[in-house]
């Protein structure tokens, strides 16, 4: 199936659902705590899609071409029953009667509990957002002095699990984390986790975010290939954000999302889901299309499936492409609201 096409032909094939607002972590780079202090109000209970309405519109999604579904925040697995939502999301189908990929990205804080329960319900694989293995820079970049040692326990019940493979998320910002990245190739490598190295991105509009905080990926790349040398590794499909880089001595993998130095948008299927039911069909989208309000209007799945189409059908995002002074200081949706 070729999937439905944007305004310049992109089908849409993967879904990021965002299932809650709300994080237990402040990472500087998202959700930095000066902005978003004790009385900041995130989204009201009854603002946010019920597991029945999100399962709904992911229902739809799936039918009309969506064949990967990432489960995402703020912090997913503060979402009360999460498991629950994942049984309900793993019983989908495409129209051919396969099953859908369907994935999650956490920050790990309460992994160790849940890895279990979710791989129970039918998840399949996990990435965990790391961003270093030193307590101090860490805790200095998750905002709260999380412990590192608490992701690496949840990243163990993980692989106990079953979840498989792990994927490892690490966001470098200049001054802060550039230290970081051999420890965590070294230490990836020997764990059989594949990393991705992510630019520090302009998402949203409260991290103060500046070109000169961005390591561009291929200082990035030169620090691991100064100790580990790296080959490139072909994409595995078309539309993957990741430039894979594999270790000369065969010995594993490692990413970079360049989304800064080297976007990606021509190859961009991606739509993303808010807690609250709005449609995005872009990370540095200004606003997006509610979908809420039609669904609990009393909309059928005809009429839904049609507001897809047409916001679908419509696109016309390359924001990385066009990034510029200007683009940089719209009124960005933050990336917590929008689901990362
Ligand atoms: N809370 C979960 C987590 O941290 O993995 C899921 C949501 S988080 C918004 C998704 C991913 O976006 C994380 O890997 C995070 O590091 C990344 N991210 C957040 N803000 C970013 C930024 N300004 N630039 C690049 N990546 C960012
Ligand atoms: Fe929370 Fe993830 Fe954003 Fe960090 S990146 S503040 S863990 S949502
Ligand atoms: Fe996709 Fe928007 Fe990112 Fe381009 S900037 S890759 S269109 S999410």
């Amino acid at each position: 199936r070729p999937g439905l096409p944007d305004a310049f032909g992109r089908a849409l094939r993967d879904l990021r659902i965002s299932v809650t607002d709300r994080c237990n972590f402040r990472c500087l780079y998202c959700i930095p705590a000066e902005v978003f202090g004790r009385d900041f109000a995130f989204l009201p209970h009854d603002q946010v899609l019920t597991f029945e309405e999100t399962t709904r519109l992911a229902s739809l999604f799936v039918e009309l071409g969506v064949h990967k579904l990432r489960i995402t925040g703020g912090e997913p697995l503060v979402r009360r029953d999460l498991p629950v939502l994942i049984g309900e999301l793993a019983a989908l189908r495409t129209p051919t009667g396969a099953p859908v990929d369907l994935t999650l990205t956490t920050n790990g804080s309460a992994l160790r509990s849940l890895a279990r329960p979710l791989a129970d319900a039918g998840l399949q694989r996990i990435t965990v957002s790391l961003d270093s293995l030193d307590d101090a820079v860490f805790g200095a970049m998750n905002g709260v002095d999380f412990p590192v040692a608490r992701v690496l326990e949840g990243i163990d019940a993980a692989r106990a699990a079953g979840l498989a493979p792990i994927k490892v998320n690490t966001v470098v910002r200049r001054g802060m984390n550039e230290g970081s990245i051999l420890p965590l190739a070294r230490w990836a490598r020997a764990e059989g986790l594949i990393l991705r190295f992510i630019e520090y991105m302009d998402v949203g509009h409260s991290n103060g975010w500046r070109l000169d905080d961005v390591v561009p990926a291929d200082e990035i790349l030169a620090t691991i290939a100064a100790e580990l040398p790296l080959v490139p590794a072909e994409a595995q499909y078309r539309g993957e954000v990741a430039g894979r880089w594999a270790y000369a001595d065969g010995s594993g993998e490692v990413g970079v999302i360049a989304s800064v130095t080297r976007p990606f948008c021509g190859d961009c299927t991606r739509a993303r889901l808010s807690a609250d039911g709005h449609l995005y069909t872009c990370l540095f989208a200004v606003r997006g299309t509610d979908l809420k309000a039609p669904l609990r209007a009393g909309e059928t799945d005809a009429e839904l499936e049609a507001r897809i189409r047409a916001v679908w059908g419509g696109r016309t995002d390359r924001y990385s492409e066009l990034r510029s002074e200007a683009t940089e200081r719209l009124p960005k949706v933050e990336m917590f609201a929008l689901g990362g």
